[in-house]
């Protein structure tokens, strides 16, 4: 299996490379060259799958000649050894007709953990077949930071550097992230804003030497692999509703895009998804490009589903270079446009395409705390804010016959203040975070400058080489 950029201006690559590379090089995005495809005897042959086989499956294809098999199932084994349910996935019910399938049950107890578990056993694998080091660099505002750090720790041919803006994440994701002490991990805190720390990351990857020196690679949502190891959920959940022989739809709380790409992958091939609904926040230019194919740039606006804020969802473009017939001209040409002009000029006819298949509903925070009340009240289900839009969204689009499975992308007990507010109810963190309150926490405070920031790389590429 090769890759080929949105941009058209890349070369083609393995899977391997562009799970090191994560960008292309001509600022695109990878997509395989091709979509593979399962026949109605393997769709069949997967049902009732352990999750873990099931991924290994699904996986297969993408990974092409780069894994054999065998490995791959030990290495997606391994990848979901840690989670605290034994169904890894699991699906309840909360109405007629709609369903949830909790993401949550991983080490940091968010979607971000279905993915990136899995990216922390393919890099070690890679990097050995290699015998080579990178140093992964990224910016967080809480639950991939997290998720990266707990899917790296005590590897050693990865040293991990993740910068959150000092004082704007919640005690909760700070405390995953600064109370990892393994010898890999270095946290730093940035004097500034989330937008300062990815503008960092920017710059320690722009500058040229310095990034081949460091080895330097990213794990963030635009890394294909990421996207490729959160589709086999969507095949769990709609084998277990009569999948390939009956139709199912998706709900999804969307922010870059990533999850429901996933899901919209699964149908390229060839499960049957009827149709897929993205919920946002009052950060909702999603929305507002379904609804009225109006995708204009806006203030990030902070809410109770703060993995939602944001103004860009970069993996769109994905989705656009596949609703232009994968014209990379015109795709590299709107998106440099969008950059500029902060106005994505979608053709007409692209957007009727994205519009037979997906739908968009926002809520705002008044809307996401009635929809978590109403839950717990009506079905005794307790979702967290992110979740309860993806719940809103399923319930809104909900058609009869049709399963409506609805993506929970994380623990209520990781939004406390949220749950308290709109239920009266403290969810207790599982027993392994039991004590994260008591941990030691480990952290360095450095300005928002580049020089501050690369200084701190490289004494953490030499104390894990130590
Ligand atoms: C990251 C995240 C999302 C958004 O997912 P995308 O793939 O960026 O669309 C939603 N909910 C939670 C809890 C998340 O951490």
């Amino acid at each position: 299996m090769r890759y080929i950029s949105t941009r058209g201006k890349a070369p083609a690559l393995s899977f391997s490379d562009v799970l090191l590379a994560g960008l292309a090089e001509d600022g695109g995005l990878y997509l395989p060259e091709t979509w593979p495809s399962f026949s109605l005897s393997e769709w069949q042959a997967m049902r009732g799958l352990p999750y873990p086989e099931l991924a290994a499956r699904v996986l297969a294809p993408f990974v092409g000649d780069d894994i054999d098999e065998a490995t791959l199932r030990r290495l997606c084994a391994q990848a979901y050894a840690g989670f605290d349910h034994p169904a890894i996935v699991p699906l309840t019910q909360v109405e007629d007709g709609l369903f949830v399938q909790e993401l949550f049950h991983g080490p940091t107890l968010a979607f971000k953990d279905m993915a990136m578990q899995v990216l922390g056993q393919l890099f070690e694998h890679v990097l050995t077949q290699r015998d080579s080091h990178v140093t992964i660099v990224g910016a967080t505002s809480g639950d991939t930071g997290s998720a990266a750090i707990e899917a790296c720790r005590g590897r050693k041919r990865l040293s991990v550097v993740i910068l959150h803006p000092k004082g704007r994440t919640s005690e909760v994701q700070r405390r995953q992230m600064t109370t990892v002490l393994d010898a890999n991990i270095t946290n730093l805190a940035v004097e500034g804003t989330f937008d300062d720390c990815q503008d960092l990351v920017k710059a320690c990857f722009a500058d040229a030497p310095f990034r081949q020196d460091m080895h330097l690679s990213a794990v963030n949502s635009i890394n294909w692999a990421r996207i490729a190891a959160q589709v086999p959920y969507y095949v769990y959940a709609a084998l277990n509703f009569g999948a390939p022989e009956r139709e199912v739809s998706f709900a999804v709380p969307t922010g870059n895009f990533g999850n429901i790409l996933a899901a919209w992958t699964a149908r390229k091939m060839g499960l049957p998804v009827r149709h897929l609904c993205v919920g946002s926040n009052r950060n909702d230019i999603l929305t507002r490009f379904l609804n009225a194919n109006d995708m204009t740039m806006k203030e990030v606006v902070p809410s109770l589903s703060p993995s939602m804020d944001i103004q860009v969802s970069s993996n769109f473009e994905r989705l656009l270079f596949e609703l232009l017939g994968r014209d990379a001209e015109a795709c590299a040409r709107i998106m440099t446009t969008f950059r500029t002009s902060g106005h994505m000029d979608v053709p007409a006819e692209a957007w009727n395409t994205a519009r037979e298949l997906f739908s968009g509903l926002a809520l705002d925070d008044a809307g996401t705390e009635t929809e978590i009340r109403t839950l717990h009240q009506r079905s005794n289900y307790l979702a967290d804010p992110h979740s309860a839009i993806g719940i809103a969204a399923g319930r809104r689009f909900r058609e009869p016959g049709v399963p409506m499975v609805a993506m929970a992308t994380a623990h209520p007990a990781k939004f406390p203040d949220a749950m308290v507010a709109a239920t009266g109810i403290h969810p207790a963190l599982p027993v392994h975070l039991e004590d994260l309150f008591s941990r030691e926490e480990r952290y360095r405070t450095v300005p928002a400058t580049p020089d501050a920031v690369k200084d701190a790389v490289r004494a953490a590429v030499l104390s894990n080489a130590a």
